[in-house]
């Protein structure tokens, strides 16, 4: 597949694309296709083949193959992490082009896709290190006449699941370390957002991995995901989106008994003490929530408040929310991107409406934002709301917060807790015992104190309650994607069991 165009302004036509199994590309055919409009502009911009279950049989064959055959899971770590460097180049070598193509399919700022695909890279570089170092154990304390060891094996066919709001970043989270392990892959991106799944086959490719490791099969996820859920032929999946589609995933997964890694969704406290640098904090909390316009599984959106500081807070909040900058999505000097869908447009605006049913007071925001013929929704603070309101317990995915005030410690903590989701949270203050207590009591796989969505390669993340199984990335996410093998090999004259 060939770069097109300039990376700047919009595209002239339409982008086409195949899916890719085998090392090979596959035109469309007579498959039925989907066409992307970009959430930014209402243009079209690139057109999928909407694969059937036949394809993702295919691709699955394709991969067990590729697998068995060792080219990759017989590889060194050696010879792997030489493979995902050169991947890591090829990434920030067409940064400018994964980045455009991110920004039309998803509607966020191009600024902030470009730092997604920077940062991407960085999940290669830092895999390949994970691949020579992957180990297992050995047991020297079992014995002169017995040794033990534990080896890590590469689990085999591994089915990727992604969702629409970061495509490349989470495939990254992901891709490196199930390859670092030496297991094939077969991926159905989501539907909306393809592009960048697509466009990496080639830099794979070229750097060096093996036909049939890598496979892209487009589709949708009722059918195409749901049965690469449920096919035998898959011994692990690794699904990112909603809890909803997530427990579906869990449910079919259980027909073989395949492994899952689930990373879902969240209704992410900010708890925000009244010793804390208030400016510090309130500039967080608008990053947290305007990051990918609330679209975002980490994202802020329960904002906990020491009732003391809530006035003057909220002012802060209007202040800084006034002065994001919004605009064209390309704009290098646009904050704040569109929204994925129309019936997603409002299904946020309802929930606007329903937090006001319910007491909440609209404090700024509320409304669509008239940017040429994209989609969005300006970011809305809504006061005065109780934890029980809808817009305090469901995950809106929307630039839309919601402001709860707490009296002292104890409620701060029941209030960040009482939720069924456990992703992340975020906790302001210049009280170094109180803030690690706080740390210490949330229930939430990603914790942030004095900052929020701030991440890496290194450590590991993954949600408590319902926000997921399992953990992606740092060492934890390379082993995730590995089986372990208990030997014990006698030595010498074995004592015999029958006289
Ligand atoms: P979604 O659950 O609607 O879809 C995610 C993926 O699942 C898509 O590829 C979709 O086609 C596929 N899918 C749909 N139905 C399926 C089925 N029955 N079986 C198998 N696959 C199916 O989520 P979305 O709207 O694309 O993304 C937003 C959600 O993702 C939010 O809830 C967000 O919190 C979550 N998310 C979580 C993380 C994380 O790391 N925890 C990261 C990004 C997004």
């Amino acid at each position: 597949m060939n770069h097109v165009g300039t990376f700047a302004g919009l595209p002239e036509g339409l982008r086409d694309f195949g899916f890719y199994v085998g090392g090979v590309w596959h035109a469309a055919g007579d498959r039925p296709q989907s066409v992307r409009h970009s959430p930014g502009h209402g243009l079209p911009v690139t057109r999928i083949a909407l694969c059937d279950v036949a394809d993702l049989d295919a691709a699955i064959e394709t991969a067990r193959a590729a697998f068995r055959s060792r080219a990759w899971s017989g590889a060194s770590g050696a010879d792997r992490a030489t493979v995902l460097l050169a991947v890591a180049r090829g990434i920030r070598d067409r940064l400018e082009e994964f980045a455009y193509w991110e920004t039309l399919e998803t509607g966020k700022p191009i600024t902030q896709a470009r730092a997604e695909m920077a940062d991407a890279a960085g999940h290669y570089e830092y895999a390949a290190g994970v691949a020579r170092t992957l180990h297992g154990d050995s047991f020297n304390n079992l014995g002169d006449d017995m040794f033990g060891i534990v080896t890590r094996e590469p689990v085999g066919v591994v089915g990727v699941i992604t969702p629409w709001n970061f495509p490349f970043i989470v495939l990254a989270e992901r891709l490196p370390y199930i390859l670092a392990a030496g297991n094939s892959v077969v991926i159905k991106p989501s539907e909306l957002t393809s592009a960048t799944t697509l466009i990496l086959a080639d830099i794979l490719a070229a750097s060096g991995l093996p036909a049939g490791i890598y496979n892209v099969v487009t589709g949708l996820g009722e059918s195409v995901g749901q049965a690469m859920a449920e096919h035998p032929g898959i011994d692990m999946i690794s699904f990112t989106g909603s809890s909803r589609v997530g427990e579906k995933v869990m449910v079919a997964a259980a027909r073989n008994f395949k492994k899952v890694a689930l990373e879902l969704g969240g209704k992410n406290p900010q708890i925000v003490f009244a010793d804390a640098d208030l400016h510090d904090a309130a500039d967080g909390v608008v990053f947290g929530l305007c990051h990918n316009a609330g679209q975002c599984c980490v994202s802020g959106s329960r904002l906990i408040v020491e009732e003391t500081i809530a006035e003057r807070f909220e002012a802060l909040l209007v202040e800084k929310f006034s002065r994001v900058r919004t605009g064209d999505c390309l704009d290098p000097a646009t904050q704040f991107g569109a929204i994925v869908s129309d019936a997603h447009q409002q299904k946020i605006l309802g929930y606007i409406r329903s937090g006001q049913e319910e007491g909440a007071r609209l404090v700024c925001g509320g409304d669509t934002l008239p940017i040429g013929n994209g989609r969005y929704v300006a970011p809305t603070l809504l006061a005065d709301v109780k934890n029980s309101m809808r817009v305090a317990r469901d995950e809106i995915f929307g630039p839309v917060l919601s402001l709860i005030t707490f009296r002292d410690f104890d409620e701060a903590l029941e209030l960040a807790n009482d939720t069924p989701y456990g992703l992340a949270a975020s906790i302001w203050t210049k009280d170094i015992d109180k803030g690690i207590r706080a740390m210490r009591s949330v229930q939430a796989g990603r914790t942030w104190v004095n900052t929020t969505i701030a991440g890496g390669p290194e450590q590991a993340i993954g949600g408590f309650k319902q926000s997921g199984l399992g953990r992606e990335t740092g060492v934890l996410g390379v082993q995730e994607y590995t089986e372990v093998k208990s030997v014990h090999i006698a030595l010498g004259k074995r004592k015999h069991w029958v006289a």
